[in-house]
C-alpha cells in the first residue's frame, strides 16, 4: 500500500501545512491586455505557478473555517463511496455550499494539465460561501452546489491530461504490452465496459448519490482564433453531445438539446459585453464538433446506469467551458483574466438557473454564438460521422 492511500495521513499533512499558510488572493489583478486578445505565447511553462493539491487543500480548509458553516469540505472516503481514492491513492475532495433542494455539479481539472478549473471553482466557491448580495443569497437558497476543484489529482500533480493506472501492490504504474505506463483520459472513461480508473468509479458513484439537476465542467483548449475573423477566442462554450447531433435530440424528447442551447446561450449573452472575453462555440477543428459518449458530462446526460448504481436512470443536462491556452502555452501572464472569465461564465450559469432566466432564453440564441457550420461529428463510438 502506498503511503498516499491513507486518507488520515494526507489530511494530517494538509492541516500541518495549513497552520503556517498565508492566504493567497483567489484572483490575480487583471492583466493589461487588449480586449479579446491573448498574450504572446511563452515556451517556458512556469510550472511552479500552477496550484497543486496542497494549495487546494489549504484553500479549501481556509474557506471552510471562515465561512461559518456555509462551506463543508469532504473526501469521498468520508462520504463512503466504494472506491474513494485516485489510482495513486490520493484523496478526492468535494466542497458543498448552499442549502437548497436543487443539487448542482461543478467540476474542474478532470484534465490534470488544464489548471484554471481549480482556480475558478475555488473562486466561485468563495463567493457562494460568503457573498451577501441578493443574487448569491438566492443561489444558496436554491442550490446545494457540489464543487470538485480537482477531479484528477494524480494528473494535476504530474501536469498530465490523464491518470496513470497504478499497481498498488508494487506501488508502480501498470504497464501495457510494450512496457509503457497505461494512462486513461478520465473524460472518456464513463461508459459500459469503461471505468478503467478508480477516479471514474469513485466520482460516478458520488454522482449517483448527488443526482444533480445540472452540471458545469471547466477545461482548457489550444490558443484559438475565430475561423472567420481570425481574432483571438478566449472562451469556447460546448456541449459534449452535440445539439442537433446523433445523440442529444433523442434524450428525454429533446429536453436537454433545448436546455443545453439555452444554458450556453444565456452564458454567452451574459458575458457578451465583458471587454476581455471573446466567446465562440467549441469545436475540434473547422466544421467539426464532438459527440462523445464516454465523457463524464455526456454520460450524465445519457443517464448511464453502470453496475446497477443508477437504477432510476437519473440524468441531467451539462455544458462545458474551454479557456484558450494554459500555463504551458501562455506562461502565467494571462492567469487573472482567464480565471475570471470562467468565474463570470459559471456564475452566469448558476444565477440563470436559480432565477429561471435560462429557461426563458430562445434556444435559437445557440445559433448566434460564433461558429462554423457543423459538417462532422467527432465521436468516441463510430469515428467521424458526417452531419
Ligand atoms: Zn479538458
Amino acid at each position: 500500500m502506498s503511503p498516499l492511500t491513507s486518507p488520515s495521513l494526507s489530511r494530517r499533512g494538509a492541516l500541518g501545512v495549513l497552520a503556517s499558510a498565508v492566504a493567497l488572493p483567489l484572483v490575480a489583478a487583471p492583466a493589461a491586455q487588449a480586449a479579446g486578445s491573448m498574450p504572446t505565447p511563452s515556451d517556458t511553462p512556469p510550472l511552479a505557478a500552477i496550484r497543486d493539491l496542497a494549495d487546494m487543500l489549504r484553500e479549501l480548509r481556509k474557506l471552510e473555517r471562515t465561512s461559518r458553516g456555509a462551506i463543508r469540505v469532504a473526501t469521498l472516503a468520508e462520504v463512503g463511496t466504494a472506491e474513494a481514492h485516485s489510482e495513486q491513492g490520493r484523496d478526492l475532495y468535494v466542497a458543498l455550499v448552499g442549502h437548497g433542494p436543487r443539487h448542482v455539479w461543478l467540476q474542474g481539472r478532470i484534465h490534470g494539465n488544464e489548471p484554471y478549473g481549480l482556480d475558478a471553482t475555488l473562486d466561485v466557491l468563495a463567493s457562494l460561501g460568503g457573498n451577501g448580495s441578493p443574487a448569491y443569497r438566492r443561489m444558496r437558497e436554491e442550490f446545494t452546489v457540489h464543487v470538485i476543484p480537482m477531479y484528477n489529482p494524480d494528473g494535476s500533480e504530474a501536469n498530465t491530461r490523464g491518470t496513470t493506472l497504478w499497481d498498488r501492490e508494487a506501488d508502480a504504474p501498470l504497464l501495457d504490452g510494450r512496457g509503457r505506463p497505461r494512462t486513461v483520459d478520465l473524460n472518456r472513461d464513463w461508459g459500459v465496459g469503461r471505468f478503467q480508473a478508480r477516479e471514474s468509479r469513485a466520482w460516478y458513484e458520488y454522482w449517483t448519490m448527488v443526482k444533480p439537476e445540472f452540471a458545469l465542467d471547466i477545461h482548457h483548449q489550444w490558443l484559438k482564433q475565430d475561423w472567420v475573423t481570425g481574432e483571438d477566442v478566449t472562451l469556447s462554450l460546448g456541449v459534449s453531445l452535440a445539439p442537433g447531433g446523433p445523440t442529444l435530440p433523442s434524450i428525454r424528447g429533446g429536453e436537454y438539446d433545448r436546455l443545453a442551447r439555452q444554458l450556453a446561450g444565456h452564458v454567452w449573452l451574459e458575458t457578451l459585453h465583458r471587454g476581455h472575453i471573446s466567446t465562440d462555440r467549441y469545436d475540434v477543428g473547422e466544421n467539426t464538433v464532438i459527440d462523445i459518449h464516454g465523457g463524464v458530462v455526456s454520460a450524465m446526460m445519457m443517464g448511464l446506469d453502470w453496475n446497477g448504481l443508477n437504477p432510476t436512470g437519473h440524468s441531467n443536462v451539462a455544458i462545458f467551458f474551454e479557456t484558450s491556452g494554459n500555463t504551458n502555452s501562455l506562461g502565467h501572464k494571462a492567469r487573472g483574466k482567464l480565471v475570471q472569465q470562467n468565474v463570470l461564465a459559471v456564475t452566469a450559469a448558476l444565477d440563470g438557473m436559480a432565477t429561471g432566466a435560462v429557461q426563458q432564453v430562445d434556444p435559437a440564441v445557440w445559433d448566434r454564438i460564433p461558429h462554423t457550420p457543423v459538417k462532422y461529428y467527432s465521436t468516441d463510438y463510430a469515428g467521424l460521422i458526417p452531419a
